[in-house]
């Protein structure tokens, strides 16, 4: 018990060293220190995951989308994502454009004369992992749930198809799968996990723009990213405490 407790005192000690910083003052790191300190809070040492997304390495490329899409089985149909990227335009005029053809799975076109414009960058989006999901909250039989982890999942077997987590999620995450007629939505590849693996759609980013790890490990990809990164999620204001953690966001994005 001893040794339990001085290595999630390593692993506070770890993770402050990682993250504190004159970075600290934007909004993650103050979300993250309360995470850490809620996994170190059980009696044993265990994994906690997140993911950084360095919006500047996204190109638009999608293959994260069709990854994740073959990785997980989702249903082809365009309009069924577990993770999907989204292209802003800013134009001169100061307008901002969203869209997302086929949740970005086939990459996008190139912008015409149709526009002026003053900026562009991709979003990639997922399940963020709430902290404090509202989804978990509003499920009428507790088949949404966190894990020890901090990975939200749906336990299929247990789901009745309510929709109200669908609705409950302020970030558009979840679909109902038309095949099982359950909530579905990103598990961070959970079943992968537990193989040393990473997620799919983080594997298979060819620009390393997708970064996966244990918060509070010295080694993980993850810590560095958390160290030398302002980071923002989305909608900080709703006080979800996400767990995928951006990287060079623009303050436009939703
Ligand atoms: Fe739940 Fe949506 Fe948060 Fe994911 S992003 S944990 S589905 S509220
Ligand atoms: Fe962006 Fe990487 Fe996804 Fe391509 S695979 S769209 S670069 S996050």
């Amino acid at each position: 018990m001893g040794e339990k407790r001085n290595e999630m005192s390593r692993r506070s000690f770890l993770f402050n060293a990682a993250v504190t910083g004159p970075l600290l003052f934007v909004l993650g790191p103050r979300v993250l220190k309360a995470q850490v300190e809620k996994a170190a809070e059980g009696e044993e040492l265990i994994h906690y995951y997140a993911m950084g997304i360095q919006v500047n390495k996204c190109i638009g490329c999608g293959r994260c989308v069709s990854g994740c899409k073959t990785e997980n089985n989702v249903p082809k149909d365009p309009f069924y994502f577990r993770t999907w990227v989204e292209r802003y335009i800013i134009t001169a005029e100061g307008e901002v454009v969203v869209d997302s053809p086929a949740g970005g799975m086939n990459g996008f076109q190139d912008l015409n004369e149709k526009y002026s414009i003053l900026r562009s960058f991709f979003i990639p989006k997922l399940c963020n992992h709430c902290g404090n999901p509202p989804c978990v909250q509003v499920c009428p039989v507790g088949a949404t749930f966190s894990t020890k982890e901090g990975v939200v999942l749906v336990d299929k077997d247990y789901c009745i198809g309510c929709r109200y987590c669908i609705q409950a999620c302020p970030y558009g995450a979840r679909f109902l799968n038309p095949r099982t007629k359950t909530a579905d939505k990103c598990t961070f590849c959970f079943h992968r996990l537990s193989q040393g693996l990473v997620p799919a759609c983080v594997e298979v980013c060819p620009t390393k723009a997708r970064v996966f790890g244990e918060i509070g490990v010295r080694s993980s990809p993850l810590t560095r990213f958390l160290r030398f990164n302002e980071l923002q999620v989305l909608k900080p204001d709703l006080n979800t405490e996400p767990r995928v953690f951006y990287a060079n966001l623009d303050g436009v994005v939703k």
